[in-house]
């Protein structure tokens, strides 16, 4: 299943989730932290490949 990446915008912090495709678009993440909804989903890491030209 792919990983999800999250920054809370209350507090700050990061972390990530494991969630199926349908998990994901059912269920809003929450701050394991602050407990806040206000968070915003980071770029997995499994499509970060890097695509640099030199
Ligand atoms: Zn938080």
């Amino acid at each position: 299943m792919p990983t999800y990446e999250y920054r809370c915008e209350g507090c700050g912090k990061e972390f990530s989730a494991i969630l199926s495709i349908d998990e994901h678009d059912r269920e809003a993440q929450r701050c394991p932290e602050c407990k806040s909804n206000k968070v915003v989903q980071l770029l997995s890491v499994f499509t970060a490949q890097t695509s640099r030209k030199s």
